[in-house]
């Protein structure tokens, strides 16, 4: 028997909600928190079956890398000017094939035309984007047969341009979004003064969609499959959770880029919105990936992506 969320947010009231997990009969205890998940076939895993996750690999960004890791190179009385170090980032997307809830997709990549004017030029120097034509969001849906219209679900982590820039193939859909990361969005792309936002995109964070889903506190989006908020890089980033036969992933996307920042020790990147919150978010994974020993996917580090399994091959 398995306490399903060991939290404050675990309340009787959730059983309803739960309740009909496939073979997980679902129990009510006053002395734990509220919910238990009872495993009717042996063991304390709390998957929800035939649950999969596929990696989409978007291509990659390069950039200086005390954006990543803030202080990795700094000079001293005996070597005054280190240089700088040049990295090559991954960027991907998510999506997950939900046997109740269909196909939800994480994040959504780099708008095509990023390097083709449509990232200011700044943004262009400072991360300049790659990608091969099969690394294009697209093409790596297509490659496991599905296409934009067949997702009605997205959660956006954040409206950072190599995460939000293919809302624009989702305009019919459904989008979970933070609130705080949201408004702080709009408030940069429409501010007059000073000199444009390179953080996001004006085009991407304003893109029309079915619906805007403001999230304010973690939820679970499916059996399963759960959304955790992880302020500190933005007001806020969605991350999630997802719980597949085989064991737990957490994705906190930009809350955490890489092992380096995850330590511990925690590292800072090179910019950060809140640093307090920050450091509450790298914990809050640390904790649930304890409590769920479950494996913690990096946002932008290249070694681990290395190791990933990429689509059309899958977790599950
Ligand atoms: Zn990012």
């Amino acid at each position: 028997m398995h306490c399903y969320k060991k939290s404050e947010r675990c309340y009787p009231d959730k059983y309803n909600e739960l309740e009909h997990v496939g073979k997980w009969k679902l129990q009510y205890s006053k002395n734990q928190c509220g919910l238990v998940m009872d495993d009717l076939g042996g063991g304390n895993k709390m998957q929800a079956h035939g649950i999969r996750i596929y990696i989409l690999d978007n291509g990659w960004l390069e950039c200086d890398a005390n954006w990543m890791v803030a202080n990795t190179t700094v000079g001293t009385a005996v070597n005054p000017n280190p240089p700088s170090k040049w990295i090559k980032i991954p960027t991907y997307a998510v999506l997950i094939g939900h046997p109740q809830k269909g196909w939800i997709l994480y994040d959504t990549g780099s708008h095509p035309d990023a390097m083709k004017g449509y990232w200011p030029a700044e943004r262009q120097l400072l991360f300049p984007y790659y990608h091969t034509e099969q690394q294009l969001l697209v093409n790596q849906l297509a490659s496991i047969g599905v296409v934009p219209n067949d997702i009605k679900t997205i959660v956006l982590s954040h409206g950072h341009p190599d995460h939000a820039g293919g809302l624009f193939l989702f305009k019919h859909a459904d989008v979970y979004w933070s609130r705080a990361d949201f408004d702080y969005a709009q408030e940069l792309v429409h501010a007059q003064a000073g000199t444009p936002s390179i953080d996001y995109i004006k085009a991407d964070v304003e893109t029309p969609v079915k619906s805007i889903h403001y999230v304010t506190k973690d939820f679970e989006l499916a059996p399963g499959v759960e959304v955790i908020n992880l302020p500190g890089h933005t007001p806020d980033i969605l991350g999630i959770v997802v719980h597949l036969q085989t064991g737990t992933y957490i994705f906190p996307m930009d809350a955490i880029y890489t092992a380096r920042n995850y330590g511990p020790p925690v590292r800072l990147p090179g910019v950060v919105y809140d640093s307090l919150s920050f450091l509450d978010s790298v914990e809050k994974v640390r904790e649930l990936a304890k409590r769920y020993n479950a494996k913690v996917m990096f946002a932008h580090d290249l070694d681990q992506f290395e190791t990933f399994k990429l689509a059309p091959d899958f977790y599950e």
